[in-house]
């Protein structure tokens, strides 16, 4: 089995980790009711999507 020659220094631990931050997600504007929801999905709130209602919201 492949063995790695050498510790990894926390320097190069470092240097791989920098890419491991989370980007915060995606929203937009519902432009039916307003409210922030996520591109390419159906609005929470109103149910929503594309200008058409696709499903009833919630009382
Ligand atoms: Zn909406």
């Amino acid at each position: 089995m492949a063995v790695p020659k050498r510790k990894t220094t926390p320097s190069k631990k470092g240097m791989r980790r920098s890419h491991h931050a989370l980007k915060p997600d995606a929203f937009q504007e519902c432009p039916n009711c307003g409210e922030l929801k996520r591109p390419h999905n159906m609005c929470d709130a109103c149910g929503h999507y594309n200008g058409r209602l696709i499903i009833e919201p919630d009382a």
